[in-house]
């Protein structure tokens, strides 16, 4: 029996995650669930699944957590210092990473340095600092499994190869909620708009990135790193049907691409199961129901922030942290009604423009660089 601390329980991807350990009650069991604040859904959730400790990021709801599960002997906890708790020395084998957001990066760094697998959703953990993680985990001996569906894909297609065949990575991009918007009219785009993502259902900071390719320029980071492979090898093409998750080119011309349903299912299965499969298929795909799949390139003036993730790969150190944390709050400040979309950039920008900028970065000097950045997109903001 697999132990398993899941961090994010209550998102979208930690709903999902749960779903699958629901159909394997053989194989998993729940050890600790961590959400932020949405206290009675993660009560219900330590119920069902008998988890042996829960704990709540915001710490005002621990009260209303700890009364909700007086009668069981689910051990509550609260704060962040909980949160790395569950994901260091919790008796658990494997951490799901399915936090939001800066958040996720010690709880990950954590884990490592206590031996535990690691299936990350949480990008921003590599993002932040790709180069330090991998490194750990390498010396650690620890595996990390994404679960992120462009890196699943290349993983797939990967399998059974040898890297130095591997020519180029190529992840593919829905083109998010605003793809067919003329670039002249993003300046009046409403978060309403920005969160209609045509093809996948997620949480809300997840979707405006990639409604504004953030999102895809962190998979490109997050694939330098779990890859190991130069930037200039990572491609991004536009692919409006997602069904085609990613690809990966070979020297000798072939090309591998993993193909199937928009269903974040298939990739948390994988990750947790591999190398088995599920049998679990919510649904038969049939590639006679996509007769047509097109691809195109990314238009870089439209979507400026694939660039400038590329950008923050060639500076090294801290940029890609600083990037992280600026775009975090403009996110939540343009969800908020407080800032236009085209902000979000700006707010990016300027941050890279002004931030300190620290060559080799240790896990304190990103927890620096992210609250510079966050203060500097505030004062760009006028937050
Ligand atoms: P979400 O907003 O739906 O869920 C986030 C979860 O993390 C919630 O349970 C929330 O309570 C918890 N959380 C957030 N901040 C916290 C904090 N400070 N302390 C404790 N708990 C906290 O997000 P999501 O869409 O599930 O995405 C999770 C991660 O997975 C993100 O890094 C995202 O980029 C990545 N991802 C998501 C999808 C998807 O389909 N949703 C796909 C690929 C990758
Ligand atoms: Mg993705």
């Amino acid at each position: 029996m697999e132990r398993i601390a899941l961090l994010g329980s209550t998102g979208s991807i930690g709903v999902q995650t749960l779903d699958i350990i629901r159909n394997h009650p053989d194989r998993f069991s729940i050890s600790a669930l961590v959400a932020h604040s949405r206290w009675q859904q993660l009560a219900e959730q330590a119920r069902e699944f008998g988890a042996e400790c829960v704990a709540i990021g915001d710490e005002r709801h621990y009260d209303n957590l700890r009364k909700a599960l007086a009668d069981t002997h689910t051990e509550v906890l609260a704060g962040s210092d909980a949160i790395n708790h569950v994901a260091s020395s919790y008796r658990s084998d494997t951490l799901v990473n399915a936090l939001v957001g800066y958040a996720g990066l010690h709880p990950t760094a954590r884990a490592i340095e206590s031996g535990k697998r690691i299936a990350l959703a949480n990008k921003e953990t590599l993002v932040v600092g790709g180069d330090i993680i991998m490194a750990a985990a390498r010396r650690k001996g620890v595996e990390i499994v994404p679960i992120d569906s462009e890196h699943s894909a290349i993983m797939q297609c990967l399998e059974g190869e040898q890297r130095k065949s591997i020519r180029n990575l190529i992840l593919t991009c829905s083109g998010g909620a605003l793809r067919d918007i003329p670039k002249q009219c993003l300046d009046s785009v409403t978060p309403e708009l920005a969160l209609k993502h045509p093809q996948w259902s997620m949480g809300a900071k997840i979707t405006i990135d990639s409604a504004t390719l953030v999102n895809k320029g962190f998979e490109v980071i997050e694939a330098r790193w779990l890859f190991d492979i130069e930037p200039e090898r990572i491609k991004v093409v536009i692919h409006p049907q997602s069904i085609v998750h990613s690809m990966v080119e070979y020297t000798d011309g072939a090309v591998k691409a993993q193909l199937g349903t928009a269903d974040m299912h298939t990739p948390i299965s994988y990750a947790l199961l591999y190398p088995e499969r599920a049998a679990t298929a919510t649904e038969q795909f049939s590639i006679l129901d996509h007769p047509t799949l097109t691809f195109s390139a990314v238009d870089h003036d439209k979507y400026p922030a694939l660039g400038i993730a590329y950008e923050t790969l060639e500076r090294g150190g801290t940029a890609s942290c600083t990037m992280n944390g600026a775009n975090e709050v403009a996110v939540a400040a343009f969800l908020a009604h407080k800032c236009g979309y085209l902000d979000i950039v700006g707010a990016i920008r300027y941050a890279l423009d002004n931030a300190t900028f620290v060559a080799h970065p240790t896990l304190d000097d990103y927890d620096a660089a992210n609250s510079e950045a966050r203060s500097l997109a505030e004062r760009y903001l006028k937050l």
